[in-house]
């Protein structure tokens, strides 16, 4: 006899379906509210959150998945375990003491902030270099309660398990890999974990949520035992409570191994899983003593499911396991919340466009057919919303799909190779030695982000809304050559967001009104949806870039976001591989660069800060990945002529692993972030013997703090002294866009004099 099946929820977005909870986050900030008015409405809407899960149904309700700032904080601020510079507690932080290591001080920078796994939402990452854990505040407990005494919901604690926490931090500023300092950390942790388990116990909680994505990245069974170390002793100090293991993003490689720890249920995710999970447990089995937690609702996608290949999917399982809970892949945190704001657009679209409460509703329909209810309706309407899509025709353009087929060896290749490109545009930019230059934006000022709202709202015409960005422009290449820098930048003043603007002007992409997802604290981005074949309709910065040339006899760089960015920052059909959705906005800008250097255009960067953060999670899923990325950027760049300089720009470190895609991209120039670890990169590039041109960021416009002169030139000459000075350009680490106007002359202006004290001593 089956069991019925139950659902289950990983976590709710925070923002808010207004984004209520980022507006109070910085109201805060603004000394606006006090910390009893943040309280009280921070409880309002975490209140709200359940509610509404309460409603549509679910089983097992996530509680503490809530945050402040970021779930990876509170567990640091819980035990004790933020950087030491922040100080060290013996009680709760206060409010004000937990956002001062989020934001930093005027004494403090922030607590270091990386990606979490293959997501666009941003961590604290932990530093383990002055550990002292103690527990200073069972928060799972005080939520779990919170929910009870407010809607009598016997909610499911989630908890980021030891394990993973370790992982995703660092001791001396490298990641925590070595099994050596797993151990002592998990040693450390351990009583901690156990403490908040007892008093969970004691008050009566029945499940817990204890989350380890990390186990998606292990590849041997002898990797699994600290987590077995961790589930033995927490079952043994808190026997009542039931834990569901819960991982996602990925399959589990040593599935053996992991089926036999000491828990009640395990969370698999069987969307991102590449059919290995399902391979597993059809190979191996599942565990008869378990419940399957089963991700079956893509929880990192905003696309209606096929519910019928849902419940059959669920049938499958319930061979192998005959007590499941439904539910999304991943916490519902990585997709907007509900779509009855997008009403406004294409009927085909918006039917099969599913956010998180839509997924939540699927999961209740998928539940309720495998317990035997009708839902015949509900199916019906799902199939008919799928087909419409399927079918509209503007989701096929067969010309797109042919010049992608047609794709031949011409369309990835320069003309020349580097070397003769290399003399051909010395000749023609004659730029000085060490060049200098910045990454493309400047800083959006309130005034520039107050005449974009006024435009959007319809109180300034197009045409006073472009003269007023052309006087930006203008404004920025003269202050641009009073500073001397040698290549020079529009400033990207038109676009709020590298991505949004490129999904604003080309064919296949959808903007949403109000899907926001949550990008770190209170950032939220809104990630284009790419719902057809994508095509280049009319150029997009070409008039931007053509104006600021006309200003200046400099070089003016032109500007455009690669296509991997692009489609990491986006939410992208899943009709057809994403290989294919890149290869369209490829050749889409491959027109649009054509078309900038038509123009006149010398320099043109393609921006690829998102690369390495696609990475797979799985390095054998590595090169599949990395060779299509650098494929797409080549169709991209390459039809230009020889003399047309085509530079790169990436964000963040570890660039290690990807040091040889960076060469085969075949870019003539890359400017690299190596602020957060610039030890590290310099030394990845002493290996490797870098032929081409490189910039590495000399000032890191992340700090508050402008470096001074002397900074600048002991940062330029340490490059120098693993790069050929030949090859070597200066220029800042990242983007300008959220600096001061006032910061950004001053530390251009020290840029350009440390680059001239350099010149000399040379
Ligand atoms: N050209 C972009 C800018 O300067 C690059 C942004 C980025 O690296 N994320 O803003
Ligand atoms: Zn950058």
């Amino acid at each position: 006899m089956l069991e019925t099946v139950k659902t289950s929820n990983l976590g709710y977005p925070r923002l808010g379906e207004k984004r209520e909870w980022k507006q109070l986050l910085e109201s805060y900030w603004r000394h606006e509210i006090d910390d009893h008015q943040f309280e009280i409405a921070a409880k309002r809407l975490r209140l709200l959150n359940l509610q509404k899960q309460l409603a549509f149904g679910v089983t097992h309700i996530p509680v503490a998945d809530n945050s402040n700032y970021d779930h990876v904080l509170d567990t640091m601020a819980a035990f004790n375990l933020v950087p030491e510079r922040f100080g060290s507690y013996d009680r709760p932080l206060h409010l004000s003491e937990y956002f001062a290591v989020a934001r930093g001080t005027d004494k403090n920078v922030p607590a270091d902030m990386t990606k979490w796994f293959n997501t666009n939402y941003h961590y604290t990452v932990p530093e383990f270099d002055h550990t002292q854990p103690r527990l200073l505040d069972n928060r799972w407990l005080r939520y779990w309660q919170e929910a009870k005494d407010a809607l009598h919901i016997d909610g499911k604690p989630v908890i980021l398990g030891p394990v993973s926490l370790i992982k995703l931090g660092k001791i001396n500023g490298t990641y925590v890999t070595e099994a050596d300092h797993i151990n002592t950390l998990l040693d450390q942790l351990l009583p901690i974990y156990g403490e908040v388990f007892q008093q969970l116990a004691a008050a009566g909680v029945s499940w817990v949520q204890l989350d380890e994505p990390t186990l998606v990245q292990l590849t041997h069974a002898n990797e699994v035992l600290p987590y077995q170390k961790m589930a033995a002793y927490l079952h043994r100090v808190a026997p009542t409570i039931n834990i569901v293991l819960q991982t996602y993003f990925d399959a589990i490689d040593p599935f053996e191994a992991v089926m036999k720890m000491p828990v009640q249920a395990i969370g698999l995710d069987f969307v991102h899983d590449h059919g290995e999970n399902l391979k597993h447990i059809q190979q191996i089995g599942f565990p008869k003593d378990k419940i399957l937690a089963a991700g079956i609702i893509d929880g990192h996608n905003i696309w209606a499911s096929d519910l019928r290949e849902k419940v059959q999917l669920t049938k499958t399982l319930q061979g192998y396991a005959p007590k499941i809970w439904l539910q999304p892949s991943n916490s519902l945190l990585h997709v907007p919340i509900t779509t009855k704001y997008e009403a406004a657009c294409d009927d085909s679209i918006y039917h099969a466009l599913a956010f998180a409460d839509e997924k939540i509703k699927e999961l209740g329909i998928i539940a309720k057919a495998c317990n035997q209810q009708d839902v015949t309706k509900a199916l019906t309407k799902n199939q008919q919303a799928l087909n419409h899509l399927k079918l509209a025709p503007f989701r096929h353009h067969p010309n797109v799909k042919a010049r992608v087929n047609a794709l031949d060896e011409s369309q990835f290749k320069r003309k020349s190779d580097y070397h003769t490109r290399q003399k051909i545009q010395a000749a023609a930019l004659k730029l000085p030695f060490l060049p200098t230059t910045t990454i493309g934006s400047f800083p959006q000022s309130a005034t520039v982000r107050a005449k974009r709202a006024a435009w959007r709202q319809g109180k300034l015409t197009d045409q006073a809304y472009d003269t007023f960005i052309a006087s930006e422009i203008k404004r920025w290449i003269r202050l641009q050559e009073r500073i001397g820098l040698d290549v020079l930048v529009h400033g990207e003043f038109e676009r709020t967001d590298m991505v949004e603007y490129f999904g604003q002007k080309l064919g296949g992409f959808l903007a949403t009104k109000n899907g926001w997802v949550q990008s770190y604290g209170s950032r939220a981005v809104r990630p284009p949806v790419i719902y057809g074949d994508v095509y280049y309709q009319e150029p997009i910065t070409v008039d931007k870039s053509v104006y600021a040339q006309s200003l200046t006899d400099k070089p003016v760089k032109g500007m455009i976001t690669a296509p991997l960015t692009i489609i990491n920052w986006s939410f992208v059909r899943d009709d057809i591989t994403r290989a294919t959705v890149q290869n369209q906005i490829a050749l889409a800008l491959r027109e649009e660069v054509l078309n900038l250097e038509q123009a006149g255009i010398k320099i043109i960067q393609v921006d690829e800060p998102a690369l390495r953060e696609g990475l797979p999670l799985k390095v054998r899923h590595w090169q599949a990945y990395l060779d299509a990325a650098v494929a797409a950027f080549k169709i991209t760049t390459t039809g230009v002529q020889d003399q047309t300089q085509i530079h790169t720009h990436m964000c963040y470190s570890d660039f290690d692993d990807i040091i040889d895609t960076i060469t085969n991209l075949d870019a003539d120039v890359i400017s690299i972030e190596t602020a957060r670890s610039r030890g590290e990169i310099i030394a990845a590039f002493e290996q490797t013997h870098y032929t081409k041109q490189i910039g590495l960021g000399v000032y890191d416009i992340h700090a508050t703090r402008v470096p001074s002169i002397s900074e600048i030139e002991a940062n330029i000459q340490r490059g120098l002294q693993v790069i050929n000075p030949k090859q070597f350009w200066v220029n800042p680490d990242c983007g300008l866009k959220t600096r001061t106007e006032e910061q950004v002359i001053i530390a251009l202006t020290r840029l350009q004099a440390a680059r001239d004290r350099v010149v000399l001593k040379h």
